[in-house]
Order: structure tokens, then C-alpha cells, then sequence
């Protein structure tokens, strides 16, 4: 169909951040489709883990457990650091939003507050919380009763949240936005109102979980609990698998037989995720992150025709001062660095957490190149 329109390249094999099209020509992954490749391409421990898996037991059903999907959903329940914490697997970040969505109106209520500029994905429910009007508007009428009000801004939440409010949900960084991040304290705040109301506190870490922030979840900063968190994306290492993780007494709110999937928390998916937990935990990625953060800002924060670099770990967001994101990513591509134009000033990074240094050297290096010469002719 149409909606993708014509992607320019096809791409037939990757190793790390590397990938390679079908002319032979290779290129420096630092989108890893989108936040998700957390350990690059074909990464052995994911291979091992779904072949092994696929060799041994395929898919069950919902009906019954198995040993890859008992132990991803206890390591998600132990990073939570809650007990009471439930873990429902899906397959996919709307997936995991709907279900957010569905466990918000068992609390009775059904109004919902997001953000302006959130993406929750593209399905009916979420995307009735997206708050992008390009997206939304095409498909009105979306479900009623759900408000956005700028993200960052506590004193408008405070405003839209009441004791009618179910749920309030999102994303700790607005990846798709462009990066777009909030002053230290948001999301503490969001807690207290959600505590002062009853309204559930939803952090949607699709884009921000796995360790992609340089924390397993990309609230972890600011030391609060959410009630729910929506995971996708980096969990299944490049396989589908999206979890919706509830806390506390959130945990007791969705009942038997109220949601269900049938891929949702499959054997190949949830031995990939456990893959990916193993390897991140292991190689200390997380604190890789943080230091590639550094470095990147330090490189590019002062260059010129650079506005600001924002993000956290590897999400990063470079603001150019004109409106050539496009352009920029397109030269890019030209040079073999794959990025993404967030928005029309915003060129977004996410690299695979395996990224090494030298990588983040030669992606620095032809970044300044390419930016001067889009910049001067
Ligand atoms: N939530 C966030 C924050 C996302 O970034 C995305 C995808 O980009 C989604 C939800 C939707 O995820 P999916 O495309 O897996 O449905």
C-alpha cells in the first residue's frame, strides 16, 4: 500500500551498525530501525537465543507458559523493583498503549490526559492519545473524552487532570516529536497529580526503554514509580514484542479474560528479549550510553549551524538553526549514515547500544562534513 510511500533502498543484511543493500553497498546504521536494534544486527546472542528457540518449541498459545516468557516477564517484574508488578506481553508500542488504555477504563473512569506532540502509535486507541493533528485527523472521529495539553508544562496538566481522569500518559522524551525533552521534575510532578487525583500514571518508554536513555526505562532519572509502562521497540532486540507493565495496585485492575493476544509474549519473541537483557546487563551498555551521550554532545553542541544537542544515552536530537533536516539526513544517506528528520530542524539519532566509539567518531566526523556542505554549497 501506499502509505509508506517508496522506500529508496532495500537493505539485504546488517552486522552491528552496519547494513548492507542489495548493490553491495554498506552503510552506518545509526537509526537501528528506529530505537530498535538495541544489539545492532544479527547480534549472536539473539541469533542463538531465537534459533535454539525456534528449534525447540514454537508457539503455544496464551493458554499455557513457557520457560522464555516466565523468565523475560520476572526480570521486567525484578526491574521494576516492585513485587506487585504484572507484565502483559504483546506485539508492538500501540499494542502495549492499548492495553494501558484498557486497564485505564477498569478504574470506572474514561477520561484521558496526553500530550501535544506525544506519539503512542497508530491504532484507533492509540492514537486517539497521539497527539499529532497530521496523524489524528484523517481518522476522526477517535475515542472521546481524551485532552492534550503541552508537554513540559506542569501548571496545564494540573488544569486538565481532575478526579475524573483515569489515566495520564506520556512519553518520558518525545521521541518522534524530535527528541523533545522536559525539565528535571516533570515527571514527579505528573506522580503527585496523578496521586492528589486517582488518576493512573502511564510512562509510555516504547522509544525510551532498554536501556536506549542510559537506564532500563526512560524515566528512571527522576525516581518515581509509574503505574503502568509501556515497553516495545529495543525489548525484542529487532524480533516484535511489546509489554504493558503494571505497578502496585494497577496490577489487580485488568481481569480474567478482559485482553488478550495471540502472538502477544510468544517463545522466539521472549527468548530474543531475555537475549537482550543478558547482553545489555553483561557489556554494561547502559553506562556505554551515557558516555556516548557525552561525547556526542560535546562534539556537536558548538557547531556551527547546530542549536542545541538534547536527548539522553543514545536518543538523541541535533536541532539545526534552518529547517534542513531533510536535507541533512538525505546527504547523509548520500555519505552511508542512516538518521532520521524527525521534523523539519531535528535530525534524530539511535544508534544501536553495541555502537562503538570509533563508530561514534566517524558518525561525528561526516555529520560536521555533511552539515557544511548542505550549509555552504
Ligand atoms: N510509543 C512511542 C513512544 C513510540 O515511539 C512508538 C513508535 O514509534 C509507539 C508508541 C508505537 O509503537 P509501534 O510502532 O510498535 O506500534
Amino acid at each position: 500500500m501506499a502509505n509508506y510511500g517508496t522506500p529508496a533502498i532495500t537493505f539485504v543484511s546488517g552486522k552491528g551498525c552496519i547494513v548492507k543493500d542489495e548493490k553491495g553497498k554498506t552503510y552506518l546504521d545509526f537509526l537501528a530501525g528506529i530505537a530498535t536494534n538495541v544489539l545492532g544486527h544479527a547480534h549472536p546472542a539473539v541469533v542463538k537465543a531465537v534459533s535454539t528457540q525456534i528449534a525447540t518449541l514454537g508457539h503455544v498459545s496464551n493458554f499455557f507458559s513457557h520457560p522464555q516468557g516466565l523468565r523475560l516477564a520476572s526480570r521486567l517484574q525484578e526491574m521494576t523493583g516492585d513485587p506487585a508488578s504484572r507484565v502483559f506481553f504483546c506485539n508492538s508500542g500501540a499494542e502495549a498503549n492499548e492495553a494501558a488504555l484498557k486497564i485505564s477504563r477498569r478504574t470506572g473512569r474514561t477520561r484521558i490526559v496526553a500530550t501535544q506532540g506525544a506519539f503512542h502509535g497508530r491504532t484507533m486507541g492509540a492514537l486517539s492519545m497521539t497527539g499529532q493533528p497530521a496523524k489524528r485527523e484523517p481518522f476522526l472521529p477517535l475515542l472521546k473524552g481524551i485532552s492534550h495539553v503541552p508537554f513540559g508544562d506542569i501548571s496545564a496538566m494540573r488544569r486538565a487532570v481532575t478526579k475524573k481522569t483515569a489515566m495520564v500518559i506520556v512519553e518520558p522524551i518525545m521521541g518522534e516529536a524530535g527528541v523533545i525533552t522536559a525539565d528535571d521534575g516533570y515527571l514527579a510532578a505528573l506522580r503527585q497529580i496523578c496521586d492528589e487525583t486517582g488518576a493512573l500514571l502511564a510512562l509510555d518508554c516504547v522509544q525510551t526503554g532498554i536501556g536506549r536513555t542510559g537506564e532500563w526505562f526512560g524515566f528512571e532519572h527522576e525516581k518515581i514509580r509509574p503505574d503502568i509502562l509501556t515497553l516495545a521497540k529495543g525489548l525484542g532486540g529487532g524480533l516484535p514484542i511489546g509489554a504493558a507493565i503494571t505497578y502496585g495496585a494497577a496490577s489487580q485492575l485488568l481481569q480474567p479474560g478482559d485482553h488478550g493476544t495471540t502472538f502477544g509474549g510468544n517463545p522466539m519473541a521472549c527468548a530474543a528479549g531475555n537475549a537482550v537483557l543478558d547482553i545489555i546487563e553483561k557489556n554494561s551498555l547502559m553506562k556505554e550510553a551515557r558516555n556516548h551521550e557525552k561525547k556526542i554532545k560535546k562534539s556537536l553542541s558548538t557547531v556551527a549551524g547546530i542549536k542545541e544537542v538534547r536527548g539522553r544515552g543514545l536518543l538523541i536530537g541535533i536541532e539545526l538553526d534552518q529547517p534542513i533536516a531533510k536535507k541533512i539526513a538525505s546527504a547523509l544517506l548520500e555519505a552511508r549514515v542512516i538518521v532520521n528528520p524527525a521534523n523539519e530542524t531535528t535530525i534524530r539519532i539511535a544508534p544501536p547500544l553495541i555502537v562503538t566509539s570509533a563508530q561514534i567518531e566517524k558518525f561525528i566526523a561526516t555529520f560536521k562534513k555533511v552539515l557544511k556542505e548542505v550549509t555552504h554549497g
